[in-house]
C-alpha cells in the first residue's frame, strides 16, 4: 500500500460547490457575500484498536493516535457526556446552486487574493484529523466525487505535484502552516463564541436526545449566527456596534439572495428560503435587542433554528 501523496491544485473550482466553514471574522469581512450560520456537526470519539479505512488505506488506531484525537476535541470541539460536537461559522447558500458565492464565472475564486478563508487554505486536509493520519483524509478525498474529476490528489510522488504526505507526515511546508493557522483560529473562535454558544445551546439541543436527532449523520445542522452575534455583542460597545452593521448588511443580502430563488421557481428551494426567512426574523429581533443594549440571555429558538419545524 502506497502510503505518500501528492498534490497540485489547478485552481478547476470543483471542490468550491458550497459556501465553506469560516471564522467569524472572516464572515464579517465578506458580509456583503457570504449569508452567516452556525453550523452544529457530531464528531466520533476514537478508541485504541479501531480501524479507520479510506479506499485501499487503513488505520488501526493506537494510544497515541487515539490522544492525538483527543487532543484536538480538547481544544477545538465541545463534549457532552460521551458526544463530541464541532460547532462553526459557515456561509450558508441554496444548496440547488451547487456553488460557493465566491466562486467566479471563469472557476476561480473570486477573493482568493482578498481574504481567502483560511479553511479553503488547508484544502485538501482536514483540521480535525491528526496530522499522522491525513493520509486517510487524502485518500478518501481523492476517491471522492468532489476531487475525482480534478485528480488534484495523487498516490505517491509526481512530477508536476508537490509531496504533500509521505513517511507518516506532512511534508509540505505549507499545508503544515496552513493547518496550524487553522487550528490557532478554531481554537480562538472557541474562546470567543463557540464554548459560550455551546453552553447556551445546552439544554436546549446538546443535552437532548430529540434534539440532536436533528443532526443529520455525517453532516450539519445549521441555525442562524444570531446567538454567536450576541455573544460577541457582549464584550463591547464597539462589537455591539459591528454587529449592528453586520446584520444590516446580512439582511440585505438575505433580501437579494430569497429574491433570486424566487426566479427560479424551484420547488427544492423552497424549505432553504423558509430558512433564511427564519435567520432575518433572528438578525431582526437580535438587531432591535443589540440597539436597545438588552443582549444578554437573548436566544429565540425558534428563530434561531431550534424549534420543530424543517430546517432543510
Ligand atoms: S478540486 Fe482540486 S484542483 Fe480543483 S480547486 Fe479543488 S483542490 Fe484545486
Ligand atoms: S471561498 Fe474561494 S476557494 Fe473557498 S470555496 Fe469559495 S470559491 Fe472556493
Amino acid at each position: 500500500m502506497v502510503n505518500t501523496f501528492s498534490f497540485a491544485c489547478s485552481a478547476c473550482g470543483q471542490c468550491c460547490n458550497s459556501p465553506p466553514s469560516m471564522t467569524l471574522a472572516e464572515l464579517f469581512a465578506h458580509r456583503d457575500l457570504f449569508i452567516g450560520c452556525i453550523a452544529i456537526g457530531r464528531v466520533p470519539r476514537r478508541r485504541p484498536g479501531e480501524r479507520l479505512r479510506a479506499g485501499s488505506h487503513e488505520a488501526v488506531l493506537d494510544e497515541a493516535d487515539c490522544t492525538a484525537f483527543d487532543a484536538i476535541a480538547g481544544t477545538l470541539l465541545h463534549r457532552a457526556g460521551d458526544n463530541i460536537f464541532s460547532i462553526t461559522a459557515q456561509g450558508f447558500d441554496y444548496p440547488s446552486l451547487a456553488r460557493c458565492p465566491a466562486l467566479a464565472d471563469d472557476g476561480r475564486c473570486a477573493i482568493h487574493l482578498h481574504g481567502k478563508p483560511l479553511t479553503c487554505e488547508v484544502v485538501p486536509l482536514d483540521p480535525l484529523v491528526p496530522d499522522g493520519l491525513q493520509n486517510l483524509v487524502l485518500a478518501e478525498r481523492g476517491h471522492s466525487a468532489v476531487y475525482l474529476g480534478s485528480a488534484c490528489i495523487q498516490e505517491g510522488e509526481r512530477d508536476n505535484a508537490a509531496l504533500l504526505f509521505a513517511q507518516g507526515r506532512i511534508v509540505d511546508a505549507q499545508a503544515r502552516d496552513a493547518l496550524m493557522r487553522r487550528r490557532r483560529a478554531l481554537e480562538q473562535e472557541r474562546v470567543v463564541w463557540t464554548q459560550a454558544v455551546f453552553e447556551a445551546l445546552r439544554k436546549d439541543l446538546f443535552d437532548s436526545p430529540a434534539a440532536l436527532a436533528r443532526i443529520p449523520a455525517g453532516g450539519f445542522l445549521t441555525i442562524s449566527i444570531v446567538p454567536a452575534l450576541l455573544t460577541l455583542a457582549q464584550s463591547s460597545a464597539r462589537c455591539r456596534e459591528l454587529c449592528i452593521g453586520y446584520i444590516d448588511s446580512q439582511l440585505a443580502l438575505i433580501e437579494r439572495s430569497i429574491e433570486r430563488a424566487l426566479l427560479r421557481r424551484r420547488l427544492d428551494d423552497r424549505p432553504v428560503t423558509q430558512q433564511l426567512r427564519g435567520f432575518a426574523n433572528a438578525y431582526r429581533h437580535a438587531r432591535a435587542a443589540l440597539a436597545d443594549e438588552v443582549v444578554s440571555g437573548f436566544f429565540g429558538r425558534s428563530e434561531i433554528g431550534l424549534d420543530d419545524k424543517p430546517l432543510y
